[in-house]
């Protein structure tokens, strides 16, 4: 048995559904499962300890919505709404390669567990003819860095010739992505308890996928035993869209697919009204909220009070790099705060309730009851942040909230299943420097070749 012991964390913010918080607090954790949380001795030697001092202890974050392969294309296209967005970037991403989606994944992923997320997503949806197994390719920069991951195997099968939005050369046949979506979950998929890897089933948008691909991924999904999700009423140009194809708007086109249910998750959702707000909870259809995003690409502001008032199950995002420069899961805390005050603060988040969305939040957005919280029995993913430093002198009177209200540069420590993924701030099973030229190198050839 392995045993970690996480010593004297000046406050653990456990997340439960009371809300516990501990000053003075140590986590011990066996075998990648918490065992013990207390402000006492713990019992038995621990095999290894971490100094817990001059931090907070919160549970790993679970980032709901990303597009890995984005992070060598940030900073393009950087002044235009969602659907301009894509037409200029469309092109370029039809060239991506395994060399291009690993050197993205390995930024991307070493990005989110430097701001203290130890379980993401991602949804990569373009597959180009003869681009490689990028799923593969991902999925291994995730098992070399030590974090959790929920890959999903993405599509897109309606091009231009057919009236959807992509160029034609990077949509597949529904046929071919309904069978590679089939193999990737019997070749990856792992649902036992403290999974590392879970695959789920993800057609792009009501804009880039047909009906057929969307109705038979439901049914293939479900078969499987693995979830589903999709962007969804991300800019009033994607409802346009729906009411002048379907005559639907875009929750009403879901619910006519087979797509609301709580093995159902959904990007964005900003341009949802209250009834449809009232569906998405009667249902158990959760959201994957992605402020930072939104606001770049000016779709709006989700309205997020509305949907926990509805019992919305809904975590946040970082979205893919090209809409979000930064893939720093802890800012996004702050964003959703900040963006959910935007019109007062009367029905704005507070602080710990933002942090409960990128925790408990994000676990119950993709089905995992294992993580998210602080517990004994739960599965050991801790973030440590320092508290000691400039960044957060003068926070005494509520050290919890200076630290989610202001800014955290890096993780120091973050743990996943037990195990050291970040220590000092620095990745433990990866070297940064050689992950840095890799990206620079690739985004550069990118730039020279496509730009
Ligand atoms: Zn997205």
């Amino acid at each position: 048995m392995t045993r970690l012991l996480i010593e004297r964390c000046d406050h653990v913010v456990t997340v439960d559904d009371a809300g516990t918080e501990l000053a003075g607090a140590s986590i011990l954790a066996e075998d990648g499962v918490i065992a013990w949380i207390g402000t006492g001795a713990p019992p038995g030697e621990p095999d290894e300890r971490i100094d817990g001092r001059g931090t907070i202890a919160i549970p790993g974050l679970v980032n709901t919505h990303h597009h890995l392969y984005q992070t060598l294309t940030r900073a393009w296209s950087r002044d235009v709404g969602l659907f301009q967005w894509l037409v200029a970037l469309y092109p370029v991403w039809a060239h991506i390669d395994e060399a291009w989606e690993r050197a993205a994944s390995r930024v991307g992923l070493s990005l989110l567990a430097l701001s203290g997320c130890s379980t993401s997503t991602d949804h990569h949806y373009v597959h180009p003819e003869g681009a490689g197994d990028l799923l593969t390719v991902e999925i291994e920069s995730a098992r070399e860095l030590g974090l959790r991951f929920h890959p999903c195997r993405g599509s897109m099968d309606l091009g231009e010739r057919d009236g959807g939005l992509p160029p034609d050369s990077v949509v597949e046949p529904t046929e071919v992505v309904l069978e590679r979506s089939r193999e990737a979950v019997e070749r990856h998929h792992d649902p036992t308890p403290g999974s590392m890897l879970r695959i789920a089933i993800a057609p792009c948008s009501p804009f880039s996928v047909t009906e057929r691909l969307m109705r038979e991924s439901t049914e293939l999904a479900r078969s499987l035993g693995v979830r589903l999700h999709t962007h969804l009423a991300e800019t009033l140009d994607e409802e346009r869209f729906c009411i002048e194809r379907f005559g639907m708007r875009p929750l009403e086109l879901m619910e006519e697919w087979g797509w609301l249910g709580d093995d159902v998750w959904f990007a964005h959702s900003v341009h949802l009204d209250a009834k449809d707000a009232r569906r998405l909870g009667e249902t158990g259809t959760s959201v994957a909220s992605c402020p930072s995003s939104n606001l770049r690409l000016g779709a709006g502001i989700a309205p997020v009070r509305t949907y926990l008032e509805e019992s919305v199950p809904v975590g946040l995002g970082v979205d893919g790099p090209s809409s979000n420069e930064a893939s720093d899961l802890f800012g996004e805390i702050r964003q959703a705060m900040l963006a959910s005050r935007a019109a007062g603060t009367e029905r704005g988040l507070t602080a710990r309730e933002a942090l409960r969305l990128a925790t408990r939040g994000g676990a119950d957005v993709l089905g995992r009851h294992d993580v998210g919280s602080l517990e004994v029995g739960g599965r050991a993913d801790v973030a440590l942040f320092g508290v000691d430093g400039l960044d957060h002198a003068g926070t005494a009177a509520d050290p919890v909230a200076g630290l989610l209200m202001g800014e955290a540069r890096r993780v120091r420590h973050l743990i996943v299943e037990g195990r050291a993924v970040v220590r000092d701030g620095h990745l433990v099973n990866a070297d940064e420097d050689e992950i840095a030229r890799e990206g620079h190198r690739e985004g550069r050839r990118i730039v020279e070749a496509f730009g």
